[in-house]
């Protein structure tokens, strides 16, 4: 029994720590069932009864249990704890969760893989999810991050493309390497992100060894309304720990649930994973002045002219009780902040903003922020919101439900109206095609040449050669150009590792 681990134990435990004798089975109307192991017959060979509840009951259950899948990062992990504010960033942020240095605030994350569905494999090369959502006490903030700095495109228009390049082939119904390369070789912003996923961080070792980034642009305001612009990062404090491409392939047969297995192991044994909060701040006159746009989420701000603020941690201590209810259920979206966080005008950022809610409205219902894991049940929900299938809160009793009203309802917040920004816009309306027009390649040149070391660089060749070898001849020739525009080296050694690889398919 010892060699087992706490995730292998749960059943057992479940039946230690439950000393009662079990309790008596029920239906979904709560009538106790006396047999459960036979349906109502007419005599012993049947025919079977159409007022057989007991088994009608368990089957319209069963045929409903699925929900949909997400459609990107299906298959995911979660975990609870809090947030701890540790330096005081109050200069620039008035959100309640950073009131006060020890301040501690309730959180739930998930972390997940990209593409790969409900049953895939933890350990294959893809962008991990990084999803925080804190329980504040100014309601639900959700930060949808990665474990990547960068994302693949700047505008959202092609979002859906993007995730259907790296998904199933619609008529093979398999993952398609020509649909991959074709889509990232004709749009070079997704470089950057590329590069990272095919470095030695796209397969993290499980989730607890990663870093995790909001990705995106955010504006922070402070009590005297002031704002300047942010982005988040979470550094593990395990370490950075990848898993090499072998290792990698003997966890998808011995363990394709790895990354699960992991995170709930520690937790369970106390070892409890966290995460060092920090903030990147660009002021308004920086934004304004900067070298490349501070708006596109391909691009990182060097920590050189940002560095990182240190802000607090967070700490996971509790494994979920239930995962379909806590895990499955819960439901992020960058459109959940609070007073003191808004939104930049990050492109993607904006399309996200509306996508996720959107997303999750489909997949769990129009009232999903009722579910328990969802609700702000630090205040009290209060607004002229009515009805809809599955209410399950007193639905605010009688008051108005409408406003302005003369009868008591919910008032405006003056704390929310005293941080509300005034933020001037002016532009021509106008779909701005930015594929080629912004910088698609300082970045990747910097990260090929001085954040990857010799050793990192021949292992980025190897992973991309590895999959750019499956890919039609013309999609090879059209990501080595690309990789040459990065850097001369760069072209060349995958020019190499791609010939070497076909010769050794002959
Ligand atoms: P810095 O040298 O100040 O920072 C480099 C960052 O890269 C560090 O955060 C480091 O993480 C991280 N890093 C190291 N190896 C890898 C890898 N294989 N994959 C992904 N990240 C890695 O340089 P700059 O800020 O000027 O950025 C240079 C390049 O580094 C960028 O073009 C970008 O590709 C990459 N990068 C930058 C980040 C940023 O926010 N500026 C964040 C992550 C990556 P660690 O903390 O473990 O040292």
């Amino acid at each position: 029994m010892c060699s087992r681990d706490p995730a292998s134990n749960q059943l057992i435990d479940f039946k230690n720590n439950d000393s009662e004798a079990p309790k008596e089975c029920t239906t979904s109307s709560g009538a106790p069932i006396g047999v459960k192991d036979a349906i109502q017959t007419v005599g012993p060979r049947g025919p079977a009864l159409l007022q057989d509840f007991h088994f009608l009951d368990e089957m319209m259950s069963f045929d409903r249990e699925r929900i949909p899948e997400r459609v990107a990062y299906a298959k995911g992990a979660g975990a609870f704890g809090y947030f701890e504010c540790t330096h005081d960033i109050t200069k620039f942020c008035a959100a309640s969760i950073f009131d006060k240095v020890k301040k501690r605030t309730a959180i739930a994350m998930r972390f997940s893989v990209a593409c790969g569905e409900n049953g895939s494999a933890d350990t294959v090369r893809e962008q991990r999810g990084f999803s925080l959502k804190f329980y504040t006490d100014d309601g639900i903030w959700d930060i949808v991050g990665c474990n990547m700095p960068v994302y693949y495109l700047r505008d959202p228009s092609l979002f859906p493309s993007l995730i259907h390049a790296q998904k199933r082939n619609p008529q093979t119904h398999l993952r398609d390497p020509d649909m991959f390369w074709d889509f990232m070789t004709l749009r070079p912003e997704t470089l950057h992100a590329l590069v990272i996923y095919f470095s030695d961080r796209g397969t993290p070792d499980g989730y607890r060894h990663m870093h995790g980034y909001g990705v995106h642009t955010y504006r922070m305001v402070n009590a005297s309304g002031e704002t300047q612009y942010v982005k988040f990062h979470f550094k593990t404090d395990q370490g950075i720990k990848n898993l090499d491409s072998r290792r990698c392939e003997e966890l998808m047969s011995h363990d394709p649930d790895y990354s699960i297995r992991d995170l709930y192991n520690s937790i369970k044994k106390g070892n409890y994973p966290s995460w060092s909060m920090y903030i990147q701040v660009m002021l308004n006159e920086e934004a304004k002045k900067c070298r490349f746009n501070p708006f596109d989420a391909t691009k990182v701000w060097p920590q050189k002219d940002y560095p990182l603020i240190p802000v607090g941690k967070i700490i996971l201590d509790r494994n979920p009780t239930n995962y379909f209810t806590e895990i499955e259920q819960l439901a992020f979206s960058p459109a959940h902040m609070v007073p003191g966080i808004e939104a930049s005008p990050d492109k993607m950022l904006q399309g996200r903003l509306f996508s996720y809610g959107d997303t999750q409205r489909h997949r769990l219902g129009g009232n999903y922020m009722q579910i328990p894991v969802n609700c702000p049940y630090r205040v009290n929900v209060r607004n002229f919101q009515r009805d809809g299938p599955m209410t399950v809160t007193d639905n605010q009793n009688g008051a108005p439900n409408y406003f302005p009203n003369s009868f008591c309802g919910p008032k405006e917040s003056s704390r929310a109206l005293a941080l509300q920004t005034c933020c001037p816009l002016t532009g021509d309306v106008y779909r701005f095609m930015s594929g080629d027009t912004e910088d698609n390649f300082s970045q990747v040149t910097d990260f090929w040449t001085y954040t990857l070391d010799n050793c990192g660089r021949k292992r980025l060749i190897r992973n991309l050669s590895d999959h750019l070898t499956e890919a039609s001849q013309f999609l090879q020739e059209r990501a080595v150009k690309l990789f040459t525009m990065v850097h001369s080296d760069f072209g060349r050694l995958m020019t190499e590792a791609l010939n070497t690889a076909r010769i050794s398919k002959f």
